[in-house]
């Protein structure tokens, strides 16, 4: 039998619309918008396109939302002012500094320079800590893995006990996602494997998982015969394998290819997320979710 397909664009609707209604609320009730800037340093064309991409939805919801072009060759130091300004100001709530940022500048040091409150990316080192705590102590989750969780919750897969596999260690993912899922709580209580490039039998672990979360980045590396009949298989990988013309607009775009053999699995697996259309749109979500959460903490809201 042919597995469900977990849409991704149709969860990231539906918690749009959620959020749509609370932004709104928030302002009827408390008088409060969610502040999100972005800032872009240079034209990266790919990276033009995300946070484009993250202002319409911003906009959509009904926040109060700039985005801050800043030149290739801006220094380190005037970077750092930059964030300062908007760690004080009180109409954001949510940084974003999109990456990858120019060589001659510290990804670190500006990362760390978001306050820890405004830092809806998840990535400074006091919300990582958060995470590995977990419970009330996490603020925000990084929002890839948040986008799984939520993938995996609403689509009906029970967590609680369950055996999960995640294929990739990245400080983006792997490691955050097997973190979330091992905390006690909604959504988690699993027992967890994490599995590397340093892993002796890669096909043996996938084989258990009643949950599979791949994020390796290596187009199909997981075959049809690694998937346990009726798994949950979440595909993080989005790899360009080529191009080709667009039948819509006649434009070329990349072919793009996922970790998983999604034809063959989704004749094994109980559900699967394809690519694109399934991990994807849920992260622009899940940093528009971060945002309000931040600018609900900031007034005091629960
Ligand atoms: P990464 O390169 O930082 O990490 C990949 C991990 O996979 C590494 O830890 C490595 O040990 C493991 N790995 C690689 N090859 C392996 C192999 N042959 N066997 C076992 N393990 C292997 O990548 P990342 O940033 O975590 O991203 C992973 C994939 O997910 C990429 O394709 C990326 O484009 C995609 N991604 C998608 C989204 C999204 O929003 N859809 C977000 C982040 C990443």
């Amino acid at each position: 039998m042919s597995a469900r397909i977990i849409s991704g664009t149709e969860i990231a609707a539906q918690i749009r619309e959620e959020l749509k209604k609370e932004v709104a609320e928030l302002k009827e009730k408390h008088g409060i918008v969610p502040g999100l800037i972005t800032i872009l340093v240079g034209k990266n064309p790919a990276s033009v396109s995300y946070v484009t991409g993250k202002q319409k939805t911003a906009h959509e919801l009904g926040f109060y939302s700039l985005q801050d072009d800043q030149p290739e060759n801006i220094s380190e130091a005037d970077l750092l002012k930059l964030i300062d300004k908007y760690n004080n100001d009180p109409k954001i709530h949510g940084i974003l500094v999109q990456l990858p940022i120019p060589k001659h500048i510290d990804e670190k040091k500006v990362l760390n320079a978001i306050n820890p409150d405004k830092d809806v990316d998840a990535f400074h080192p006091v919300n990582v800590g958060r995470l590995m705590i977990g419970g009330d102590e996490a603020k925000f989750l990084p929002c890839t893995p948040a986008g799984i969780q939520e993938l995996i919750m609403r689509s009906g897969f029970e967590t609680s006990g369950a055996e999960v596999v995640v294929v990739g260690r990245s400080n983006i993912v792997g490691k955050p996602i097997a973190n979330m899922l091992l905390q006690k709580g909604k959504g988690a209580n699993a027992t967890v494997t994490v599995v590397h490039t340093g892993t002796k039998n890669l096909e043996a672990h996938c084989k258990r998982a009643d949950i599979l979360i791949v994020a390796a980045g290596v187009p199909h590396l997981v075959k049809p015969e690694w998937i346990k009949p009726g798994a949950c298989v979440i595909d993080v990988g989005v790899n360009r394998v080529g191009e080709k013309i667009s039948e819509k607009t006649g434009k070329t775009v990349p072919i793009l290819r996922g970790d998983v053999d999604f034809d063959a699995a989704k004749e094994i697996a109980g559900a699967i997320t394809p690519v694109p259309g399934g991990v994807g749109p849920m992260t622009i979500t899940m940093l528009m979710k971060n945002t309000v959460t931040s600018a609900k903490m900031a007034a005091g809201i629960k």
